[in-house]
């Protein structure tokens, strides 16, 4: 099926842009069929598909001539097993992402590998109706994957989560990362139990940065960050997450290392409401953790990055010791590293604290991307030194 583009659209796919909005198409349509990208002036531009996603309509597959078939899908897992030599060696580190959608060719489908299982993210229905023809690439090119899950990232009939073939992953599957070990269940709603894309910000607190320190953990989520830097030789961590969940999951991470969660600290609490609670009972950390979702809504108020972030900051300042560190972290892909750089910057030059930027963490080299789609790259994470 062939798909007129406007002129702008034309120049954005030349350019390599591999996303598709609705304002390209000159004529809204809708296809699960491959399509075939034309400009205005009907010159070939490249192959694709329509699919309604969080963001976009679609995206372009390629700009060569050829079939979108199985064997196309063989090659770009090849290449993409190929990018990721240097994790398969790394036998310290078992769980990572073995496709990153646009990054390795295919907007709308990302692959994570969980020891020998996989995990199969779909962002849009239409690569649904091409399930078949991409577990069977698939297949050919990972035949040591003994089983898979498949999470529907998009609204519709769909499970949000499923197993779809082989052997089921035990309950917990750990998984190792830095000799670290994470459980993960691999059939629980949409996530996992562990965010593959944090691996670098992990290691850093195992390697050493969270060393001696007292690390408060701030939307704590399984804890994952805490148990790092508890391996890490951190004196004690403290974690805080809203959800009733975090609790139980964030004790078993702790288990699971041969840490007795006693001696660790976990609250299920609003993390402004902490930031009271830790100010009225005099606590202070020598590093605090920072990693909200981009937008979350409780029964008080709305959080966004772009708005609340500097208080995040600010709250944060008042608990840490001289010297201390904050590690702020934002996977909102609307902000750019600047914006993101400046929202903190604001808050602690408010605050009248000297800082020192001291590193800059962005997504490991397994979640791949395209220089030519910037948004793709939405991970943003700053080491701050705070000199009071
Ligand atoms: N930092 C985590 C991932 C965070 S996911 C990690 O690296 O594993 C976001 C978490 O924020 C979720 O677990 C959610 O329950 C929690 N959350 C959302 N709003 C919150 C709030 N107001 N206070 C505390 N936690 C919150």
């Amino acid at each position: 099926m062939k798909i007129k583009v406007t002129h702008f659209a034309a120049k954005k796919i030349k350019n390599g842009d591999p996303l598709i909005q609705e304002d390209d198409l000159l004529k809204k349509i809708e296809t699960t069929q491959w399509v075939d990208l034309i400009s205005p002036t009907n010159e070939w531009l490249a192959k694709g598909y329509l699919g309604k996603q969080n963001k976009g309509i679609g995206w372009v597959i390629t700009q060569e001539v050829g079939e979108l078939d199985q064997l196309f899908f063989e090659k770009l897992f090849i290449q993409a097993k190929q990018k990721r030599q240097m994790y398969y060696q790394e036998t310290s580190t078992t769980a990572f992402r073995l496709f990153n959608g646009e990054g390795d060719g295919l907007g709308g489908l990302t692959i994570d590998l969980y020891e020998r299982y996989v995990v199969f993210s779909w962002y849009n229905e239409t690569l649904i109706t091409k399930k078949d023809l991409i577990l069977q690439a698939f297949q050919a090119v990972f035949p040591e994957v003994i089983g898979a899950y498949e999470k529907n990232r998009f609204p519709g009939n769909q499970p949000e989560s499923q197993w779809i073939f082989g052997e089921k992953a035990p309950e917990p599957l750990l998984i190792k990362e830095n000799n670290v070990t994470y459980a993960t269940y691999l059939n629980e709603g949409l996530m996992t139990g562990i965010f593959l894309d944090q691996k670098e910000v992990r290691g850093a607190l195992v390697d050493g940065l969270a060393s001696g320190k007292r690390v408060l953990n701030m939307f704590s989520y399984t804890g994952a960050f805490s148990v790092a830097a508890a391996m890490g030789g951190a004196l004690e961590t403290t974690s805080v997450d809203l959800a009733k969940r975090s609790l139980d999951k964030t004790r078993e991470q702790f288990l699971v290392n041969g840490i007795d969660p006693e001696t660790q600290k976990i609250y299920v609490m609003d993390t402004f409401d902490y930031f009271k609670y830790a100010k009225k009972k005099g606590q202070t950390f020598d590093l605090i953790v920072l990693d909200p979702p981009s937008f979350a809504r409780n029964k008080k108020k709305t959080f966004s990055v772009a708005k609340n972030y500097g208080e995040l900051i600010e709250d944060s300042l008042d608990l840490i010791e001289e010297k201390g560190m904050i590690i702020a972290s934002t996977n909102a892909a609307n902000l750019s590293i600047q914006q993101f750089s400046q929202i903190i910057e604001k808050a602690m030059l408010k605050k009248k604290v000297k800082f020192v930027k001291t590193a800059t963490y962005q997504l490991p080299a397994d979640f791949s991307t395209l220089p030519s789609f910037s948004e793709g790259n939405y991970l943003k994470v700053f080491c701050y030194e705070i000199l009071k």
